[in-house]
C-alpha cells in the first residue's frame, strides 16, 4: 500500500513538471531560432531600467509587485549560429539578466565582443560584470569610438579593466565598417546627444544584404543631418529612441533632456508607406512612457499607426 501511494505521488510529480515543461515549450518554440546570422532584443527600457529606482508613482506600481511586468534596459545582441559567436550592442546594469535570457534561447552566454554607443550609465557600466570582483574575463573585446575609449582608459574602476586586459578595447571610426564576421557588418555613426563624457554613436548591422539601424539615444530628429524619414526607406529595421511618448510627461523642463517624443516622431514618419512604417521598432522607453505599460492606449495608437514596439526576447531575421 505504502508503494503503490509512492508510486502515485511520483507519478503525480513527473505529470505536473512534464506539463510545466511542454508550456515552456511552446512559449518558447514560437519563436524559433534562425540558421543564419540574426538580432535579439535583450531589453527596452531607459538607462534606469523599469520600474524605476525609488518611482512611487502609477507608471512603477503594478511593476514593482509583479517582476512579470518589469523591463530592463535597451540592449540587443547579434548572433551567428553558423560560427556559434554573439555580440551585444551595449553593456547595460542589467547585463547579468540578460545575458541570462541570451542564454535560453541560444545556450551560451559567451559574449564575443561588446560594442558601445555611448557614455551614460544604462549603456556601458555593465562592463563592472567583466573586472576582478565577478567574472574576470580575459581580453573580451571592447569596440567603442575614440572619445568612449579614452575615457574607459583614463577613469577608474573602467581603467583597471583595462590594465588587467578584462577587457580589450578596439578603437571605432564613424562611418567606417568593420566585418565582426564573415557574414556580419557594423557601421557607428554618430548621432547628436548630450555627450559629456563620450560622443554618441548609433549602429547599421548588416546581414546577408539586408540593415538593420539601433539608435537608443539621440536627441530631436532635427538636431542631426541625416534625415531619418530618407534613412528608414533604405533599411530594413530601424529601433530608435522612445524615451519620452510625450511632452509633459516629466514634471520638469524636457528640453534639458532632448529626444524626439514618439508622438513627434510618428508625426514625421506619417508619410512614409506601410512598409516602411513597419521597419519602425520604438525602443529604449522611460518609466513615464505609457509604451511600457501592456494594453495602453499609447501601445495600441502606435500599433494602429503601422509602428512596431520591440520586445524582450524577439528575433530579428534577416
Ligand atoms: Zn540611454
Ligand atoms: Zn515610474
Ligand atoms: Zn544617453
Amino acid at each position: 500500500m505504502k508503494n503503490i501511494l509512492l508510486i502515485s505521488v511520483v507519478f503525480l510529480f513527473s505529470c505536473t513538471s512534464q506539463k510545466e515543461e511542454n508550456l515552456l515549450d511552446t512559449t518558447t518554440s514560437t519563436e524559433e531560432i534562425p540558421n543564419t546570422a540574426y538580432v535579439m532584443v535583450l531589453g527596452i527600457a531607459q538607462d534606469a531600467s523599469y520600474p524605476q529606482m525609488n518611482c512611487k508613482k502609477d507608471c512603477c506600481k503594478a511593476a514593482w509587485n509583479n517582476p512579470a511586468l518589469q523591463r530592463t534596459t535597451s540592449c540587443i545582441a547579434i548572433i551567428d549560429p553558423t560560427t556559434n559567436e554573439q555580440w551585444i550592442i551595449d553593456a547595460t546594469p542589467n547585463i547579468k539578466e540578460q545575458l541570462q535570457l541570451l542564454k535560453s534561447k541560444t545556450g551560451t552566454e559567451k559574449v564575443d565582443g561588446v560594442l558601445l554607443t555611448h557614455a551614460h550609465m544604462g549603456h556601458y557600466t555593465g562592463l563592472m560584470h567583466f573586472g576582478r570582483e565577478v567574472m574576470g574575463t580575459n581580453k573580451v573585446p571592447v569596440f567603442a569610438m575614440p572619445r568612449m575609449k579614452s575615457f574607459l582608459e583614463e577613469n577608474g574602476p573602467w581603467s583597471q579593466l583595462v590594465e588587467l586586459e578584462n577587457i580589450s578595447l578596439k578603437k571605432l571610426k564613424s562611418d567606417s565598417t568593420i566585418n565582426l564576421n564573415k557574414n556580419i557588418r557594423i557601421t557607428p555613426f554618430l548621432v547628436p546627444h548630450r555627450d559629456e563624457f563620450s560622443e554618441t554613436v548609433g549602429y547599421e548591422i548588416l546581414i546577408n544584404n539586408r540593415s538593420l539601424i539601433f539608435i537608443p539615444d539621440i536627441d530631436k530628429w532635427e538636431k542631426w543631418e541625416t534625415n531619418i524619414t530618407e534613412l528608414i526607406k533604405k533599411v530594413d529595421f530601424a529601433f530608435l529612441d522612445a524615451t519620452f511618448y510625450k511632452n509633459g510627461e516629466l514634471k520638469r523642463d524636457m528640453s534639458e533632456i532632448p529626444h524626439p517624443f514618439v508622438e513627434e516622431s510618428m508625426e514625421l514618419f506619417s508619410s512614409l508607406s506601410d512598409a516602411d512604417k513597419q521597419k519602425v521598432h520604438f525602443i529604449h522607453f522611460n518609466h513615464t512612457n505609457p509604451l511600457l505599460i501592456e494594453e495602453s492606449s499609447a501601445q495600441k495608437e502606435v500599433s494602429e499607426k503601422g509602428f512596431n514596439l520591440a520586445k524582450e526576447g524577439q528575433i530579428i531575421r534577416f
